[in-house]
């Protein structure tokens, strides 16, 4: 079966190859199979709007719904140079699995304006936002289409989208987003959901293999909302965090990083680099020192074929969506590194966006101490689960995680049809 040329991106010939490799393990029939290869609909806008010096400048945006075969689609919203249909189509794809193998209620979207974000003023990017929701203000909605966070966008992007639907519907509507401000309907736990549940899925991962956390050497790719809050939590957990890095540069210390200082250094100069008593470093060399877990949550494809026999981490978790390539996947496995993969390890953020959901949909809000109490159950007995199903059938858990995600979609296409 051929690629749609429309969608055509590394992303989205990846993400159609482990759908091929999954669908052939699971028996997939060729009628679900070949419905799943695309996405069930996608926009593409032109965003003018008025930058500070007066001038117009015009951005791509897109809004990809992949699959709504289990319920409403939900998916980030990412501001990147690199941000093109092929790419939001993959990634829509992968919300897919990600949120039924989850087990949650939702099919797979995602959405994107490629831009440089730290090239744009605060007034520049909320002109962005506006114009880009406005623009695919049919596609999204609290039992439609949810979006949330993701790369290069945050809270107050979030308070925008919702924000600008809202003015078009005479009321409120805190639903339509997730990963909101506290304050206009955001829940207790989301800021930090992706990164602890990355933190819980490692320490299961860890006991599986028999090793301890604490004390073990860790390098984290990206120090934005996923990998500073993991860089945190482990931080306080005794693990050492040896390396960090940002776009512009990496940093390392053999004996470890103190996160707090280092947060309040981010905060005070805009990045990581002159941190003191850290070794500068670029980003692909902080990917090979030696260390015991690394976390890459930045952006994809960074662990590839020319690097990964470099890799010196025995366990690799991935906070960032799709950042180890195939030809990567299959390399680490020969040499027997653990992938926690994507759909797996930071699907903690989709997972407290759901809690979000609900409680913004009864309006009641739970306890912060509640919600990680929860996110720790979904995480660990989603971990479990794809540890069995990769016991069982011999495979890799990239592989496992799939198969569970992709066979819950399928099952709901099975048993709902096909319209008319
Ligand atoms: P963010 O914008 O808050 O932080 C991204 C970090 O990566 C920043 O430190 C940035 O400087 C760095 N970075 C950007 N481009 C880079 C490059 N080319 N090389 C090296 N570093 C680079 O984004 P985030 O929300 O932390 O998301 C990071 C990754 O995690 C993305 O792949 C995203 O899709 C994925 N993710 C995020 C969430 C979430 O809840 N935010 C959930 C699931 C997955």
């Amino acid at each position: 079966m051929t690629a749609n040329p429309e969608f055509d991106s590394h992303l989205y010939h990846t993400a159609l190859a482990q759908l091929d490799n999954v669908a052939a393990k699971i028996g997939l029939e060729h009628d679900v199979h070949e419905r799943l290869r695309y996405p069930r609909r996608a926009l593409v806008v032109s965003i003018p709007i008025r930058m500070d010096d007066g001038k117009t400048n015009v951005f791509m945006g897109y809004r990809v719904h992949h699959n709504t075969a289990l319920g409403p689609t939900k998916g980030g919203l990412r501001y990147d140079l690199d941000v093109n249909l092929g790419e939001v189509t993959a990634l829509a794809m992968l919300m897919s699995w990600k949120c039924a193998l989850m087990g949650l209620p939702y099919g797979g979207a995602k959405g994107g304006v490629r831009c440089n974000p730290r090239a744009l003023s605060v007034q520049e990017r909320e002109n962005l936002t506006r114009r880009y929701t406005a623009e695919i203000i049919l596609m999204i909605g609290p039992d439609l289409d949810i979006p949330a966070p993701d790369l290069g966008t945050d809270e107050q992007t979030m308070a925008w989208v919702m924000d600008t639907y809202s003015m078009t519907q005479g009321k409120s509507v805190p639903g339509v987003v997730t990963g909101k401000p506290l304050i206009v309907g955001g829940s207790a736990g989301r800021r930090e959901a992706t990164g602890r549940g990355i933190v819980y899925v490692l320490y299961q991962a860890a006991k599986r293999l028999g090793q301890e956390v604490r004390g073990r050497k860790v390098a984290i790719q990206g120090f934005g909302n996923v990998g500073a809050v993991a860089a945190r939590l482990l931080w306080r957990d005794g693990a050492v965090i040896a390396g960090v890095s940002d776009v512009r540069s990496a940093i390392w210390n053999e004996q470890g990083i103190d996160i707090r200082a280092l947060e309040a250094h981010v905060a005070e100069t805009g990045g990581l680099a002159g941190f003191p008593g850290t070794e500068p470093m670029t980003n692909s060399e902080l990917l090979e020192q030696p260390c015991d877990i690394l976390i890459p949550a930045a952006v994809g494809s960074q662990i590839h074929g020319d690097n990964a026999a470099r890799i010196r981490a025995g366990i690799v978790v991935e906070g960032a969506n799709g950042p180890t390539t195939p030809e990567a996947d299959h390399l680490l496995r020969e040499r027997g590194v653990t992938v926690i993969p994507d759909i797996l390890a930071n699907a903690g953020g989709v997972v407290v966006s759901y809690f979000e959901w609900v409680q913004g949909l009864q309006y009641y809000f739970w306890r912060e101490t509640e919600i990680v109490a929860r996110l720790q159950e979904v995480m660990t007995r989603a971990f479990n689960r794809v540890w069995a199903i990769a016991s069982k059938e011999g495979v890799d858990l990239r592989t496992a995680a799939l198969m569970e995600g992709i066979r819950r979609v399928s099952e709901a296409h099975r048993i709902r049809g096909l319209y008319p």
